[in-house]
């Protein structure tokens, strides 16, 4: 089951994603998550993304696909993998599109969350994620337990820097920019299905595993 999540920040991909790889049992390949790692862990990778990230911008295209590159060579991804938040750009589209046809791989579904601007700045500007397993919560539409606190860990929540109100904008204008191309390009290929993010999440699931059970 060769997988890519799409949406903009906010649509719910990491949600999704946990449920997706619990069934399914895939790894889940998050490049945001491998970059917030690097930074924290203070490795070269995290020094060269962490000035884009925080301004909301995107991390250079070749640094990117090398991380991806690496990570897809992995033996755990032999049964499959669920990309999440890569591609952004139609560069890396064509770069994924390179290494899987050298891998003898193709997708199965690019799956594309859809929500509309407004219930993402919401989304966001609520978020709350766990800063060691880094699972997200809402505020109000998906809170913790124990406000503030992890479920899983316990650990004490936290907001992300790019979460601000003040970059949250920012950052959906470069991203509805930078989308539109790959969905097209998706589109063509006869891989792109779309699924009403607006709901909630539980629903939000039901459609996407609908369409997951019709790979074999
Ligand atoms: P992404 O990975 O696409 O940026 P997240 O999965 O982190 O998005 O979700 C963004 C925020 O919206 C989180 O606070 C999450 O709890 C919340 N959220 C996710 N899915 C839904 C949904 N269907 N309805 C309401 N809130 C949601
Ligand atoms: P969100 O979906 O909420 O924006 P992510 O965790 O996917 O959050 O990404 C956080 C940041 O990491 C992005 O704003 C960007 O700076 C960087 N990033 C993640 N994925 C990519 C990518 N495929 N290409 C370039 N930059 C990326």
């Amino acid at each position: 089951m060769n997988l890519i999540l799409m949406g903009l920040p906010g649509a719910g991909k990491g949600t999704q994603a946990e449920k997706i790889v619990e069934k399914y049992d895939i790894p889940h390949i998050s490049t945001g998550d491998m970059f917030r790692l690097a930074i924290k862990e203070g490795t070269e990778l995290g020094q060269k993304a962490k000035g884009f990230m925080d301004e909301g911008a995107l991390v250079p295209d070749e640094v990117t696909i090398g991380i991806v590159e690496e990570r897809l060579n992995k033996d755990d991804c032999k049964k499959g993998f669920l990309l999440d938040g890569f591609p952004r750009t139609l560069a890396q589209a064509e770069a994924l599109d390179a290494l899987l046809s050298g891998m003898n791989r193709s997708l199965d579904y690019v799956i594309h969350v859809e929500v509309e601007k407004d219930q993402l700045v919401e989304r966001l500007t609520g978020r709350r994620i766990c800063p060691k397993c880094g699972t997200a919560y809402h505020v109000l539409f998906n809170p913790p337990k124990v406000e503030g606190i992890c479920d899983k860990d316990g650990e004490a929540l936290i907001q992300r820097e790019d979460d601000h109100p003040s970059t949250v904008e920012n950052r959906l204008e470069v991203n509805i920019e930078q989308t539109q191309p790959m969905l097209d390009f998706y589109t063509d290929k006869g891989e792109l299905v779309t699924i009403d993010g607006s709901q909630g999440i539980n629903e939000v699931f039901n459609d996407i595993d609908e369409k997951l059970k019709t790979i074999s």
